[in-house]
């Protein structure tokens, strides 16, 4: 009897730290596309001079652990946490394939990082490898013009003006960040000083 294909989402980011507009990109993709998971994935720690100011990759990843545990649909992968380098997301998907070889993938990211992906690496092999699902945030208007209109979806979310930006200054300025992350993030960011002085632990 024919199987259907399980239905993968991919949701990369640095989350530094991880939101609740994230959370809401994730479950909202998730329902209206019908997928049956969604992998969270982390980025490594950039090795360039210019990103000094991201935090070590394994608070980040705890970070998205904590903020994901709760939910049946999401997970979260490693793959770019655990390769050297800087991370491209043809690296990220071609991983994620190998190990779900059986899965159709569809990567969700931003509307702002969409609209820049004719310069990623490996552009045009990107969209063989799965679907792109641009969700919409305040402040972007989006433009798919030049992209395969069959390899690429826009999804408006509801409007959460939260970004990891912003949750930061907000942590360094000693103002609260509850309810812009999770309850178990707040109490992390606090455990361990992130985002409190210019260099982290
Ligand atoms: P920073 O402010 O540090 O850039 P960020 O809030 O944009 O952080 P990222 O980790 O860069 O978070 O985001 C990962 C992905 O989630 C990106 O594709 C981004 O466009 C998307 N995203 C971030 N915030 C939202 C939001 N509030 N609503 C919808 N999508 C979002
Ligand atoms: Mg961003």
């Amino acid at each position: 009897m024919a199987q259907l294909r399980p239905r993968i989402g991919v949701m990369g980011g640095t989350f530094d730290p991880i939101h609740h507009g994230h959370l809401v990109a994730a479950s909202e993709a998730a329902a209206e596309l019908g997928l049956d998971e969604v992998v969270f994935a982390p980025t490594g720690q950039p090795s360039f001079k210019q990103h000094q100011d991201v935090s070590p990759a394994e608070h980040r990843y705890l970070m998205t652990v904590i903020a994901t545990a709760s939910n049946p649909q999401f997970t979260v992968s490693r793959v770019d946490v655990d390769r050297a380098g800087l991370t491209y997301t043809v690296d990220t998907l071609r991983d994620l394939r190998e190990a779900r070889p059986e899965a159709d993938v569809f990567f969700v990211t931003g509307a702002d990082a969409i609209e820049q992906i004719l310069r990623w690496k490996d552009a045009a092999e990107l969209f063989t490898m799965a679907h792109f699902v641009a969700v919409t945030r305040p402040g972007h208007t989006m433009s798919v013009a030049g992209l395969p209109a069959d390899r690429v979806s826009v999804l408006e979310i509801p409007a959460l003006a939260i970004s990891s930006t912003d949750v930061r200054a907000r942590a360094r300025a000693g103002k609260p960040v509850w309810y812009l992350v999770p309850d178990g993030v707040v109490q992390y960011i606090g455990k361990h000083g992130l985002y409190r002085g210019q260099d982290h632990e």
